[in-house]
């Protein structure tokens, strides 16, 4: 099958064309700043990529420039658009509706934009691009696969937060957690890597990117995970705060004299590493440059974003009563090598010892703890959409 996978926001839009039966991308992109200008970047397997710069009003005509351009007649990825089978789309909150992926009907959209108070940037993006496959490529199976949806089987002593109980009654206030997608990929991925059984596993995975959260997976079942209500929870991030006393909005909005949506713009936007280096970056390239020509601000940073990587990993081992495996994934896991050698270094009472070679290498699954250490730790890339594709043709067929 051929699967258009579509991770769609409130201006952009990221599409792959996957081969289910060799799992190939066949084309992949993205369209930029839709509804200020427009810009679609398009490359096809084994091409260079094209850019072109093109009015945008709407996803809609977004959409319609990338099944363009995947059945151009020259650079095309598909002779017409009748060889696409279905499409994938990546939702973010799927609330306490969706344990796993669905094919979307008119239950299903309902359902989804009942969840969009929790997700409020978010699911009416992903809404819009689903309604507009659904316009353009009629008769087509839509399958929605969310980011929340893996960590739905989190017991009630991970997910309920020590409030009033009629919060999580009536509002729903509960920890859902995000990454979902990524989080159950890298479970089942470092299994079958290690040859484990993952019905009798035990691991942690740490998906640290730009956004960044770490998950306790029992049996191949998500049963804790650092992200909460929102994405906002949880560890450093490149511009989120992660955990904070509560009472730090308060506070901090009274001393500067600031809105309550103005504070929470900063502890989404401007915290986090970015924050903590002063303004310097929220890319790890970057902090490491300046860590290493001595920025203190940018150190700092780093020692509180492995620090809470730590943290986390502890009280997982905690929640799992042992761990067997950990795995290291997304933009930092992948590839910054000298922060997973921070983390690691305090994960010796785990009976853990880095390789230091194999941690320098790049690009593929890969063991970096030592033949005789107790728990395996791995780099383990992440692929979303690879993960989207596979449940997309799970429920097409
Ligand atoms: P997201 O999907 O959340 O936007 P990614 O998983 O793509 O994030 O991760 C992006 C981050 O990965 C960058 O901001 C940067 O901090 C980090 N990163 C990417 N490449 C490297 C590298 N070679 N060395 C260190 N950090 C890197």
């Amino acid at each position: 099958m051929k699967v258009l996978v579509i991770n769609c926001g409130s201006s952009s839009l990221k599409y792959q064309l996957i081969d289910s039966d060799t799992e190939a991308v066949l084309a992949k992109g993205l369209c930029e700043r839709i509804g200020i200008d427009g810009r679609l970047v398009y490359q096809k397997d084994g091409c260079d990529k094209e850019i072109t710069e093109a009015p945008m009003p709407t996803h809609k005509e977004a959409i319609q420039m990338v099944l363009d351009a995947l059945t151009n007649e020259k650079t095309g990825a598909v002779a017409s658009l009748k060889e696409i089978d279905a499409v994938g789309h990546r939702v973010v909150h799927g609330g306490e509706k969706f344990a796993s992926s669905v094919l979307i009907n008119d239950e299903v959209l309902k359902a989804i934009e009942e969840c969009s108070d929790l997700a409020p940037l978010h699911n009416p993006a992903n809404l819009i691009g689903i309604n507009v496959c659904a316009e353009l490529m009629p008769g087509l199976p839509n399958v929605a696969v969310f980011d929340t949806a893996f960590h739905q089987t989190m017991p009630e002593k991970a997910y309920m937060y020590g409030l009033p109980y009629e919060y999580y009654e009536e509002d729903k206030v509960r920890r859902y957690g995000f990454h979902g997608t990524s989080h159950s990929f890298v479970s089942k991925e470092i299994a079958e890597f290690l040859g484990m059984d993952i019905n009798n596993s035990k691991i942690i995975v740490c998906h640290l990117g730009n956004g960044a959260s770490i998950s306790a997976v029992n049996n191949g079942k998500c049963v804790d995970t650092s992200m909460g209500l929102t994405p906002l929870a949880g560890l450093v991030m490149g511009t989120r705060c992660g955990d904070i006393d509560p009472a730090i909005i308060e506070f901090v909005a009274n001393k500067r004299g600031m809105t309550l949506a103005e504070t929470m713009a900063v502890m989404n936007k401007k915290s986090g590493v970015f924050g903590l280096s002063g303004g310097l970056s929220s890319d790890f390239r970057d902090l490491e440059e300046g860590a290493n020509a001595g920025n203190k601000k940018a150190q700092i940073a780093l020692d509180v974003f492995c620090y809470n990587v730590v943290k986390t990993v502890g009280a997982y081992v905690a929640a799992l009563n042992g761990v067997d495996a950990i795995a290291f994934t997304a933009g930092i896991g992948e590839n910054a090598a000298t922060v997973r050698e921070k983390i690691v270094e305090n994960l010796g009472y785990l009976g853990i010892t880095l390789d230091a070679e194999k941690n320098k290498l790049r690009g593929e699954n890969m063991k970096i703890s030592t033949e005789d250490s107790k728990v395996a730790v791995c780099v383990i890339p992440t692929n979303e959409e690879l993960a989207i594709c596979r449940e997309t043709v799970a429920l097409a067929k």
